[in-house]
C-alpha cells in the first residue's frame, strides 16, 4: 500500500488536521501536536484527545499512516549542558504526546553542534538524548529526519543517520524520514533514473530500508549541494517531478506516510492526487 498526504495544520486542535486531512484525500497526514514555535504548550485535554482517536478511526488513519513532527526549538544534540537538558525535557513531552494520541512515530531533525562540539561528539549527544527519551516511553519510535546541512545542522549524510542509530539502545524504536529536498541540497541526486538509484543504493547500504518509517516528498527550490533548504511543489523546483512517480512505484517505499512539504497548500489535493495517479 501506498499511503500519501501533506503535513497539515492542527489550528482548532489536533483533531482537525484528521478531518482536513480526509478533505484531501489524503490516506497519510504529517502534523505538529503543539505549537511548534514553542517550548510549553498545555497538556492535551482528554477531550480532545478522544476526538483525535475517533477521527482517525473514523476515517481511517492507522497509527502508521501519521507523521507527528516534533518543534523546531528542540536540538539534541546542543552542546551546552542547560539547553541539552531543556531539549531533551522537551522532545520527551513532545514522545508522550504522541503516546497519548495513540501515535507510533515522532519525526525530528536530528540537532545542531553550533560549531562549538565536533560532529561525531553531537551524534553521540543526538544518541544519548533518543536513549534518555525511549526509556521513558512506550510504543513510539523516534524517526531522525535527514537535512539539507544547512548551518551547522547535523543529519546531512547518510553516515550521520547510520551514527544515530548505532548508538541507540534500542533499536526497534528508531527509524529514519528521508526528505527528498534535504537530500538533494545535501548533494544527493535524484534528477535521473542512475542517480536516484544511486542515491537510495547508498541510503540502502549505509542506513538501510529496514529503518524508513516515512518520506518528505518535496521539490526543491534551492539547488544541488548547495545545502540550502527550500522546499517547493512538486515539478516547479531543481529536482523535477519524476522522481515522485519513482517512489510511488517502487516497493521500498510502500506502507509508510509519503509527506508533502510543499509550498503550497492550495494545492495539495492536486499533488495528492498527481501521486496516486502515479501507481
Ligand atoms: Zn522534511
Ligand atoms: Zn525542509
Amino acid at each position: 500500500m501506498k499511503f500519501v498526504g501533506a503535513h497539515i495544520s492542527a489550528s482548532g486542535g489536533v483533531d482537525q488536521a484528521v478531518i482536513r486531512a480526509h478533505e484531501l484525500e489524503a490516506t497519510a497526514f504529517a502534523l505538529f501536536t503543539k505549537n511548534q514555535r514553542q517550548w510549553r504548550a498545555a497538556p492535551l485535554p482528554t477531550k480532545v484527545i478522544d476526538q483525535f482517536k475517533n477521527a482517525c478511526a473514523q476515517y481511517g488513519y492507522g497509527s502508521g499512516q501519521i507523521l507527528p513532527h516534533d518543534s523546531y526549538l528542540i536540538n539534541l544534540g546542543h552542546p551546552v549542558t542547560e539547553a541539552l537538558e531543556k531539549s531533551r525535557d522537551a522532545f520527551l513531552d513532545e514522545m508522550q504526546r504522541c503516546q497519548q494520541l495513540g501515535l507510533t512515530l515522532l519525526n525530528f531533525h536530528p540537532g545542531s553542534h553550533l560549531l562549538q562540539i565536533d560532529a561525531d561528539k553531537c551524534l553521540a549527544r543526538i544518541a544519548e538524548s533518543i536513549n534518555i527519551v525511549l526509556d521513558k516511553t512506550q510504543g513510539v519510535t523516534a524517526v531522525i529526519e535527514n537535512t539539507a546541512g544547512q548551518g551547522s545542522n547535523l543529519g546531512f549524510k547518510f553516515e550521520h543517520l547510520a551514527a544515530i542509530i548505532n548508538g541507540v539502545e534500542d533499536k526497534s524504536r528508531v527509524g529514519v524520514c528521508i526528505d527528498t529536498c534535504h537530500a538533494f541540497a545535501a548533494g544527493y541526486d535524484l534528477r535521473t533514473e542512475e542517480n536516484r538509484e544511486q542515491t537510495f543504493q547508498q541510503f540502502g547500504d549505509i542506513v538501510g530500508f529496514n529503518y524508513l518509517r516515512g518520506m518528505h516528498l518535496n521539490d526543491a527550490k534551492s539547488g544541488f549541494n548547495s545545502h540550502v533548504d527550500r522546499h517547493h511543489s512538486l515539478g516547479a523546483g531543481n529536482i523535477g517531478k519524476t522522481v515522485f512517480s519513482y517512489i510511488m512505484r517502487d516497493p521500498r517505499f510502500d506502507n509508510i506516510p509519503l509527506i508533502l512539504e510543499t509550498v503550497d497548500p492550495d494545492i495539495w489535493a492536486q499533488e495528492i492526487a498527481w501521486l496516486k495517479a502515479q501507481l
